[in-house]
């Protein structure tokens, strides 16, 4: 059976979800043979042969830690000569699409980034894609070399797989370029205890409608309630009422939850390009002609000044 690369996104070896979920989508169509490095590399086998990983490929250097992304294209490089893979899978993050894009440019091959599926084609993967705002579904594959895929956190489920889980170390030789741009300082984002936004099972967010940054705390205690991410739509970044790194939308991040709840929201179509792939959509919004209410599953009709602290401590109350 061919071999499929998965690039291994972990923080000091604990490994993101959406790695397990690339795993779960790269048995669909090969064996997956993980490619972790940098400090953690070895913690991270046992979470990857649970969930699938044949082989795991591990390389530790200061450089992948201290340098931006080249050290890690070579890395991947290295372990595509290796194991003449019938595919490399990486998570849509922007760090991985800019990983992804390198690579296919020094193997030569095609890429299809922002995947929301993936299945076995005759020719090989076939890759779903949500495109144009989110008007159009396509279904694509590479015609050249070995397909790059980047693939959407939340487009699969994580499966349990119990697999070998063979460690190897992968041979890397750093390119010259590997060490032109160094990091030299990181400020660690303060955390709000609450899930990263492009990774989150539940998402919910608060446009024009919400009326001010301390209405924010409205959306923010619904949030809470179901251990959700937050997102807002451009009007409320731009009001300077929620930060940049929160939007949802063309101009801001694709999210793909099973669960969004859009409140006082219109549904522009280029907030619709970052969340219109959600698995169930919901709109509080006090006009019944909202264009929001097209793309829903369930609608309420109303302020969400009313419908929202209610829905917190209703759900509040269920949990106990
Ligand atoms: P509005 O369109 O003003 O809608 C507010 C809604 O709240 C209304 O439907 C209203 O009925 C409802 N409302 C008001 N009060 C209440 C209440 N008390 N209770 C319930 N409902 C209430 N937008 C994004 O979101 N993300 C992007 O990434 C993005 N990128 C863009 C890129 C470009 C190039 C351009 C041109 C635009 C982009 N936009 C983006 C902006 C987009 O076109 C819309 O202007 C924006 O999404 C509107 O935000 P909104 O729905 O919060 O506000």
């Amino acid at each position: 059976m061919a071999e499929v690369l998965v690039y291994v996104d972990h923080v000091d070896g604990a490994v993101r979800k959406p790695t397990l979920e690339l795993l779960t989508l790269a048995r669909r169509i090969g064996e997956p043979v993980a490619v972790a490095l940098g400090n953690g590399a070895g913690d991270t086998v046992a979470t990857l042969a649970e969930h699938g990983a044949v082989k795991v490929l591990t390389h530790e250097a200061a450089e992948y830690a201290d340098y931006l992304v080249v050290p890690k294209v070579d890395a991947l490089q290295a372990a595509h000569e290796a194991v003449s893979p019938a595919a490399v899978l990486v998570a849509s993050s922007a760090e991985g699409k800019e990983i992804a894009a390198r690579l296919a440019l020094r193997i030569g091959s095609g890429i299809i980034t922002d995947a929301v599926d993936l299945e076995a084609g005759d020719e090989g993967p076939v890759a779903t894609q949500s495109v144009f705002a989110a008007g159009y579904t396509t279904k694509s594959r590479v015609s050249k070399g070995t397909p790059v895929i980047t693939v959407k956190p939340n487009s699969a489920a994580v499966e349990a797989a119990p697999a070998a889980g063979a460690v190897e170390s992968l041979s890397v030789t750093f390119s010259a370029q590997a060490t032109g741009t160094k990091v030299t300082g990181r400020t660690p984002r303060e955390s709000t205890g609450r899930p990263e936004l492009t990774e989150a099972a539940i998402v919910v967010s608060g446009g024009r409608g919400v009326n001010g940054a301390e209405n924010f705390s409205i959306i923010e205690a619904l949030a809470d309630s179901l251990g959700a991410a937050v997102g807002a739509s451009r009007a409320a970044v731009d009001a300077g009422w929620y930060p940049h790194t929160n939007q949802v939308g063309q101009t801001g991040k694709s999210v793909s939850p099973q669960l969004y709840i859009a409140n006082g929201i219109s549904g522009a179509i280029q907030h619709r390009a970052g969340m219109q792939t959600s698995k169930t959509i919901v709109a509080v919004n006090k006009d019944a002609e909202a264009p929001i209410f097209e793309l829903v599953d369930f609608g309420v009709v109303g302020d969400l000044f009313d419908v929202v602290p209610q829905l917190t401590e209703e759900i509040k109350a269920r949990k106990g």
